[in-house]
């Protein structure tokens, strides 16, 4: 599970107010430069009174380290920014926009935003995997109790997913679980010639392109030798707990967000502070 060293005093030590944050990110993006790119002088920037920027000590230019970034163009201070995404630092299982509005105290509005631009920090793209990998579908939301369970469920909405045993997770909301869906999926994120496991879906056709090998979950066959789904069926059920417990109900529309969010957790799992990796991507 995480583990941030990174406490709240440790916080309020090392960024007092919206100048030591401004400074992180300046620090952050421009902190390597040695010469200024205009004047082409040493490079000696310092924060504009008042102002979200830094100048050129020679020549005035003016750099805006808030550009391009979640906050730009933000009425919120960046303090409580910060503290937003502290607070997701430190939760297991997310943080809700009422938590937020709660804790911040922002209006829900506010507090929504915030935590839809947070969890842009979670996508990860472009991961591949290479090891013995586990692909399986889930169904989340739609009606609690009463219809089908599984796939094909009414109401909701399915989820695609692709593990490496004591590695990283991929998982993809998508619109169903046809072949047509999944085996670019599999492909797109796993190298050919890898240990897949999945169970018999016939989705998963058997895909020639790796060393397929299947668990027969209708049969009541739960591990097949080297052929099992757990570490997926794992995953699925921390995230399914964790959007029960934290959010109650996710629209499809968002749900993809919430995903990445519960599998960037998952993937960074043995690192230590969750704090400065999710700001060094602001
Ligand atoms: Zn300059």
């Amino acid at each position: 599970m995480l583990s941030n060293k990174f406490t709240i005093n440790d916080f309020n030590k090392k960024y007092p107010d919206d100048d030591a944050c401004i400074a992180e990110i300046f620090n952050k993006k421009f902190g390597s430069l040695k010469e200024c790119p205009e004047c082409k002088k040493p490079f000696k920037y310092y924060k504009v009174n008042n102002r979200k920027c830094y100048a050129c000590q020679f020549c005035a230019n003016q750099i805006y380290p808030l550009a391009n970034t979640i906050f730009h163009k933000s009425d919120t201070p960046i303090r409580l920014w910060f503290y937003a995404i502290f607070l997701f630092s430190a939760s297991k299982n997310g943080v809700s926009a009422k938590e937020l509005e709660r804790q911040l105290g922002v209006t829900y509005k506010t507090a929504w935003r915030i935590a839809k631009q947070i969890r842009m920090l979670f996508e990860e793209n472009g991961k591949q995997l290479d090891n013995t990998a586990e692909a399986d579908e889930t169904y989340i939301g739609g009606k609690k109790r009463g219809g089908k369970r599984g796939r094909g469920a009414e109401n909701k909405t399915p989820v695609i997913g692709i593990v490496e045993r004591q590695g990283s997770v991929i998982a993809q909301v998508t619109q169903h679980t046809k072949s047509s869906v999944i085996k670019p999926f599999i492909k797109n994120h796993l190298k050919i010639g890898a240990n897949l496991m999945t169970d018999e879906y016939k989705s998963y056709g058997t895909m020639t392109e790796y060393n397929h090998q299947k668990v027969n979950h209708g049969a009541r066959q739960w591990v097949n030798g080297l052929a099992y789904t757990n570490t997926i069926e794992g995953f699925w059920s921390q995230l399914k707990r964790s959007i029960d417990g934290t959010y109650h109900a996710v629209s499809p529309k968002y749900l993809q967000q919430y995903v990445n969010e519960f599998a960037w957790r998952y993937n960074n799992r043995f690192y230590k502070s969750v704090f400065h990796f999710l700001v060094a991507n602001i």
